[in-house]
């Protein structure tokens, strides 16, 4: 045998036993979370007894009375409160839709439409706005018919891309009808906006979520159309019908006020200094109890430390579970959550986010270096027996990207399988009896076995 040869010999073996005993420690982990987990126990708290919890609402106040109370019950070595401010958008009550058109028997028809103001628009008072509709399929569209928008309430219909896989795929390439189109239909004069709900569900909810307004533009009202309505407007516009539109929202902002992410950690025993961030967002929007999005990733995070806890584990790094503020409309949280860490020069070895809704895990999400990923993906035949095939290069979340961006921290989520999760996402179906809970703990237990390796070999 050439040295050469005896020196892979050795390695190989190294690596085998090193292998067995983590084979060995997170099969006791699973075994921990699959027989005694609080999440769902948790998850049921937080949805029936806070529900709705968007950024400045009476319900932020109770989740975060919620999570301090739940990250001690679960036995965090400290919990408190990192203040950030955020702002305060409210609904106002009901939104109102409706169209008027003439049916074949000549008689006008009235059909009232199940919608949602976008998060973070403006209403338009009592009255509403009432025009006519113009379709608009997609944005080069827009462009070609600018000339007839003025005036009209401009109607989105652009769906989820069936082809794609990954439902978010779909997700982030419609979104941007709903962030920029409202703005991009003002510039040409349009008095309103419904656009398609980012989903491909089979029901009529409609999706709210967050819009973004050019502040050098009019800001014009607009909401989410369910599928049902949206299919049903496109085929009346595409039939050459003069469809009339009715919008009325009420949504406003009230000033910013303070709200907090929530913080609990297991003290490192041999590098305290250094961070593992595992987190989730606790704010969700008003329309439901935000139990996948995002309830979910909140107790699988919570999970991973009492998990780690319970079964006696002793953390190198201080491992941080983060409950962020305002992610939905606003992502303040997050950004003081990098800010604090980069003024107090903390050094952040990792940060792992669930906000892909509770489902059956798949895959993580990992943005870091090259030579990182090459060691996590080692790691892989150890998460096989638990449904995490494949460790993706990309992003990682929304609440971790900012510390990945200003301190360089390696980032990573979990991606569960995403067939469901665009059924429910920022709708009113967003509940606990839409999660099941051993996919949620499944999601947990390969959260926790990331936060082990990662914590016993460094990145
Ligand atoms: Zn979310």
């Amino acid at each position: 045998m050439s040295r050469f040869v005896f020196f892979l010999f050795l390695l190989f073996d190294f690596r085998a036993t090193g292998q067995d005993h983590d084979s060995v420690f997170i099969r006791k982990i699973a075994d921990e979370v699959l027989l005694n987990s609080q999440a769902y126990r948790n998850l049921e708290v937080l949805c029936k007894t806070v529900g709705a919890r968007l950024a400045g609402s009476p319900g932020m106040y109770k989740a975060e009375q919620w999570g301090v109370n739940t990250l001690k019950a679960m036995g965090a070595d400290k919990v408190y409160l990192q203040p950030c401010s955020v702002p305060r958008w409210v609904r106002g009550g009901k939104d109102e839709a409706g169209i008027t058109y003439q049916g074949r028997t000549g008689k006008q028809v009235k059909n009232t439409l199940d919608v949602l103001a976008l998060g973070n628009s403006l209403g338009n008072g009592k009255n509403g706005v009432r025009a006519p509709v113009i379709l608009i399929n997609n944005f080069n569209e827009l462009e070609q018919e600018k000339d007839k928008v003025k005036g009209k309430i401009v109607f989105y219909n652009y769906p989820f891309d069936p082809r794609y896989v990954q439902q978010g795929t779909a997700y982030g390439e419609s979104g941007v009808y709903r962030r920029s189109g409202p703005s991009r239909a003002a510039k040409y004069g349009a008095l309103a906006v419904f656009t398609r709900s980012l989903s491909s569900s089979s029901d009529n909810n409609p999706h709210t979520g967050s819009t973004s307004y050019d502040t050098t533009l009019p800001k014009i009202p607009c909401a989410a159309l369910g599928l049902k309505d949206a299919d049903m407007l496109a085929r009346l516009l595409k039939e050459g019908k003069r469809v009339e539109g009715y919008l009325k929202t009420m949504a406003h902002f009230l000033p910013d006020t303070v709200g907090h992410n929530v913080i609990g950690e297991l003290a490192g025993s041999e590098f305290p200094e250094e961070y593992i961030t595992v987190g989730a967002h606790l704010d969700s929007w008003d329309v439901a109890e935000g139990a996948h999005d995002d309830g979910a990733g909140c107790v699988q995070s919570i999970e991973v430390l009492r998990a780690l806890k319970a079964i006696g584990y002793r953390p190198k790094r201080t491992i941080r579970v983060v409950l962020f503020a305002n992610e939905e409309n606003g992502l303040r949280g997050a950004n003081k959550y990098a800010e604090d860490a980069q003024s107090k020069n903390e050094k952040h070895l990792f940060a792992l986010e669930s906000d892909n809704g509770g489902f059956q895990p798949r895959a993580f999400e990992l943005g870091m270096t090259p030579v990182q990923m090459n060691k996590v993906r080692h790691w892989l035949p150890l998460f096989l027996p638990y449904g995490v095939y494949e460790f993706i290069e990309g992003g990682g979340g929304a609440d971790v990207s900012p510390l990945g961006k200003v301190m360089k921290t390696a980032i990573g989520e979990l991606r569960p399988d995403s067939q469901r999760y665009f059924d429910l996402h920022h709708a009113r179906n967003d509940v606990l009896e839409n999660v099941q809970r051993r996919e949620l703990e499944l999601g947990a237990l390969n959260m926790a076995a990331l936060v082990y390796l990662v914590d016993k070999y460094g990145l």
